[in-house]
């Protein structure tokens, strides 16, 4: 058995990580004895507690340290979400704009549509008369011109104005 500087330095680094003197053996390929031999012969500092050289317990302190890792890591995916915070208010934004110019071409068509009724109905005012059962096909308005600020044709408007009359009479 040759301790070879490259060994050495192997041994020191393996006995820092706080390897039982066997798994340092097998590591290097030698007997245990030729590594607590060594050990002694370069005075390197005792072995902490056997449960701390023990590999499954630092195996476990290494998985320990990942699961702290992956805690911070969870609130820095919780971070993007506080950036939908700030979508919301850019989005409204947006959406406040395109009425705007949406609206502008929008408004002509709706004035000349909504004119266009307007401009007829003045021309043909028509008797707004009830005929038929409301609510059946056949229920339709009188349709003739109506009289000069009268809803209602000259016949209809008179039938109107009768019973107006009839129904006063009545209450006299
Ligand atoms: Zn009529």
């Amino acid at each position: 058995m040759e301790w070879t500087d490259d060994i050495i330095i192997r041994l020191r680094s393996l006995w820092d990580e706080g390897l039982s003197t066997a798994e340092i053996g097998r590591r290097l390929s030698i007997s245990k004895n030729a590594v607590v031999g060594k050990a002694h012969r370069l005075d390197l500092p005792a072995r902490p507690s056997p449960i701390r050289r023990d590999p499954a317990a630092i195996g476990t302190l290494r998985d320990v340290a990942p699961r702290r890792v992956s805690g911070p890591t969870l609130p820095s995916l919780a971070t993007p979400a506080a950036e939908p915070a700030i979508v919301p208010q850019i989005v409204p934004q947006v959406v406040a704009r395109a009425p705007v110019p949406a609206a502008k071409p929008l408004r002509p068509s709706l004035i000349a549509a909504m004119a266009a009724p307007v401009r007829l109905a003045p021309r043909t005012p028509s008797c707004c008369w009830p005929i038929g059962e409301p609510g059946t096909p056949a229920f339709h308005f009188c349709g003739d011109p109506a009289l000069a600020n009268k809803p209602y044709c000259g016949p209809h408007a008179e039938i109107a104005y009768v019973r107006v009359r009839d129904r006063r009479e009545d209450v006299a």
